[in-house]
């Protein structure tokens, strides 16, 4: 069993029950979860792998603009499941190629895209440890 970070971000938080029943129905186990508002510092330091892109400043204001909802899942392959059932970074391209898929339903754009999920096992170690093994954060 795999474990994997999920993301429910500032725009989807009002579908937040609504994506943890598929989370649940897909079969992942919900070991971990929490509500937090983080500070744009705390944001950059998430996402320190995009520091360079032309779109951190944005990422950053709009990944603090509101509460987030944080878990940590748990199914055989977790990573690839879930990246598979969020579908395409851009929502629109989601729309086309996964209707199905969380951005699809729940995403606007490239940015604003409902939901986040771990890419590789050394990056959900680090995103689960970032989240729920830190007091720095409270
Ligand atoms: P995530 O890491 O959130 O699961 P991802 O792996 O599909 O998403 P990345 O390329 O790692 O996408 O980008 C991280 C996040 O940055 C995206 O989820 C999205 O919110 C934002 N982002 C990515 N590309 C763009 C872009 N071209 N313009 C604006 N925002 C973007």
């Amino acid at each position: 069993v795999q474990r994997t970070l999920a993301i429910i971000k500032p725009d989807a938080v009002n579908k937040a029950e609504e994506i943890e029943d598929q989370v649940l129905r897909a079969g992942f186990s919900i070991l971990n979860k929490r509500w937090v508002h983080l500070s744009p510092e705390q944001c950059s330091e998430f996402y320190s792998d995009h520091s360079s892109k032309i779109f951190f400043p944005s990422l950053v204001a709009f990944m603090s603009s509101g509460p987030i909802v944080v878990m940590e899942l748990a199914k055989e392959n977790a990573i690839s499941s879930w990246r598979n059932m969020i579908g395409n970074t851009n929502s629109e391209k989601a729309r086309a190629e996964q209707p199905d898929s969380i951005r699809a339903k729940y995403g606007r754009d490239e940015q604003c895209n409902a939901v986040h999920g771990s890419d590789s096992e050394l990056n959900a170690e680090r995103e689960i440890r970032f989240f729920f093994s830190r007091s720095v954060i409270e």
